[in-house]
């Protein structure tokens, strides 16, 4: 039997640093999706270091650069917790629904 490949996963620290990409270039205006959601993406903005990783992944555009922060809008934000689980300084944390 074959040994198991090992699967490395490739963080990066910053926007610029990723390779090119097809991304998302706005969210779909008509079905606002944040109302699937039942966990929540919140910044620690005191722990952000600006990288724009978030904004990069996030496959819904829900997350804006604002003033050369993240700022997620949740109209559109689905919950799927890309974000958190890419973000490299690990302030991304995915809490609860409050309804
Ligand atoms: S949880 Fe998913 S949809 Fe919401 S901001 Fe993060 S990556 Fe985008
Ligand atoms: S929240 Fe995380 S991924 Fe987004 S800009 Fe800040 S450090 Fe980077």
């Amino acid at each position: 039997m074959k040994p198991k490949k090992e699967i490395k996963k490739v963080v990066f620290q910053s926007a610029e640093e990723m390779p090119t990409m097809p991304m998302s270039i706005g969210n779909m205006l008509w079905n606002k999706t944040g109302s699937w959601r039942n966990i929540r993406p919140e910044i620690r903005l005191e722990d952000c270091i600006q990288c724009g990783i978030c904004w990069k992944f996030c496959p819904d555009m829900s997350i804006e650069i604002e003033a050369e922060w993240p700022v997620v809008n949740y109209d559109y934000c689905k919950g799927c917790g890309i974000c958190a689980e890419e973000c490299p300084a690990k302030c991304i944390l995915m809490v609860e629904e409050r309804k």
